[in-house]
């Protein structure tokens, strides 16, 4: 059993778990890895047991680029965990990366959920995040021993117009 501290929570992964290991060992070594099936050669997240597409057991690590687009988000402004008490509000985005848009179907892609960080690891301010905007992946060391996938603003064009919240 795997025990981490961030923020000061703390995060616990059993040895049985040898999804979530792989993935935080490779955010370690600064490699966003999802899972790709043996069988049907989908890419999923989260980690996870079997296939969604094919239920499948058989898989491998496939890195990817790390690059992608905000497919949604939310603000937060009540922290239900303690240890982000002093990030509201902060964003939490969902991210579509580039790889496998649009595939299986065309609504289906590969996206993750992740907190939305500024050049100082700090949470993106709520006025500069919009569905649309592209984002890259950044390795946040929470510790010593445990590094999370995080994403950040990237100087891109986006493909599509930007939406974003408007409070009235
Ligand atoms: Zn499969």
């Amino acid at each position: 059993m795997a025990e981490y501290q961030y923020k000061g929570m703390e995060i616990i992964v059993p040895d049985n778990d040898r999804e979530h290991q792989g993935y935080f060992e490779a955010a370690r070594e600064r490699r966003l890895v999802v899972q790709r099936c043996s069988d049907c050669g989908k890419l999923r997240w989260e980690p996870g047991t079997a296939c969604p597409w094919c239920t499948s057991l058989t898989w491998e690590w496939h890195q990817v680029s790390g690059k992608g687009t905000i497919y949604s988000y939310q603000i937060v402004t009540h922290p239900i965990q303690p240890g982000f008490s002093d990030w509201v509000p902060y964003p939490v985005v969902l991210v579509e990366l580039d790889e496998q848009r649009g595939e299986p179907t065309e609504d289906e892609a590969l996206r993750i959920v992740a907190n939305l960080l500024d050049d100082q690891n700090e949470p993106e301010k709520e006025e500069n995040v919009a569905i649309g905007k592209r984002v890259e992946v950044v390795f946040v060391d929470a510790s010593e021993d445990f590094t999370i996938p995080q994403f950040r603003l990237l100087d891109e064009t986006p493909g599509a117009p930007l939406w974003q919240f408007q409070a009235t």
